[in-house]
């Protein structure tokens, strides 16, 4: 109630709570009611189906019982995935069951299931709208994934798609937010298929993993273009500055207690090396402490100077005393 306007760095909030704020006239950016969709992985997906947007064929589950009565009438081929409809966030709360072997590993309470894209790549287009209308697109970018902890390892910009599929995977996510009504920014999830047809995946109102790179490596920053959307002033120009490559900094695996950070001194050595540490006291097998961007001339170059960089920089722990 003390601020002129709202907005959030997390959609996982009390949507009663801002509706109430903006039924007594509270600016409140992105809207609660596009929140309350994007909030709820089944809302989401029905909303594309209404839209006409392309996700892939789904269906809605109150509970673990009610999915095993629609294995048993063959609705579902392996592999599919299931997405807790609410709460889930980095790959928690997301099942892929590829065999009836993994039916212990279904997560219990309200779901949905769908029919597994047969990925190529992952892709991301952040996009942003101001209340005029004004829109714009950041360039595509590519994830990688680190398989064990189901986390984006790496992400590239630009991505290596055609100039063709950066444009379609562009306007996909233009009509996300435009269909949404949305002002500020838009991470729009995206998989490439084997046959280079776009789905979307999800979306998130708010700065993303997928636009960190956005800070040195291109015009405006996805924050600044945030602020600059939700305020209502023109949108900052997307371009790239420089290729990518961002990668988490990932908390070692067999390694926990208070954080000791090993190789930034060689890392800073390459050039080109941003270091961005969260502050966090704590580490643990894969928890997020961290991003690192990297940038040179050439794709080549900065993929390059990333391998070094995942050699030389861990995070580790010191013993306890
Ligand atoms: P989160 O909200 O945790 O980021 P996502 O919906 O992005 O969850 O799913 C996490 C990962 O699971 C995706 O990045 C992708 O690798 C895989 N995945 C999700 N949905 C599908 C799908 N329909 N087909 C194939 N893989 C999927």
């Amino acid at each position: 109630k003390s601020v002129d306007l709202l907005t959030l760095e997390i959609e996982h909030v009390n949507i009663e709570a801002l509706k109430q704020l903006k039924a007594e006239g509270l600016t409140i950016h992105p809207d609660p009611d596009a929140l309350a969709i994007i909030q709820d992985k089944g809302l989401q997906k029905l909303f594309y189906k209404e839209k006409g947007i392309p996700s892939s064929r789904f269906q809605l589950y109150a509970n673990t019982q009610e999915i095993f009565a629609a294995l048993a009438d063959d609705d579902w081929s392996y592999p599919f995935v299931q997405k807790a409809r609410k709460g889930g966030y980095d790959g928690k709360g997301v099942a892929v069951i590829k065999s009836s072997d993994e039916l212990d590993e279904l997560l219990e309470g309200p779901s949905l299931i769908e029919e597994a894209v047969d990925i190529k790549k992952e892709l991301a287009v952040i996009v942003a709208r101001n209340p005029q209308g004004q829109t714009k697109a950041f360039p595509a970018v590519e994830m990688e994934f680190n398989p064990k902890a189901n986390l984006v390892e790496q992400l590239i910009c630009p991505a290596n798609i055609s100039d063709d599929l950066e444009e379609k995977a562009r306007a996909l996510a233009l009509r996300v937010i435009e269909s949404m009504d949305l002002c500020g920014i838009l991470a729009v999830e995206l998989f490439l298929d084997q046959n280079d047809e776009l789905w979307v995946n999800e979306v998130a109102p708010r700065p993303h993993n997928s636009g960190h790179h956005t800070i040195e490596s291109c015009f405006t920053s996805q924050y600044e273009q945030h602020l600059r959307a939700i305020l209502d002033f023109p949108l900052g120009a997307t371009d790239i500055k420089l290729p990518s490559v961002m990668i988490n900094l990932l908390g070692e695996d067999g390694f926990a207690g208070p954080v000791k950070y090993e190789g930034l001194s060689e890392s800073f050595a390459l050039g080109g090396v941003k270091v961005h540490l969260y502050g966090k006291k704590e580490t643990k097998p894969f928890r997020k402490m961290g991003h690192v961007t990297i940038m040179a001339p050439s794709m080549k170059e900065a993929k390059a100077k990333a391998d070094q960089v995942k050699s030389l920089l861990k995070v580790k722990s010191w013993p306890n005393p």
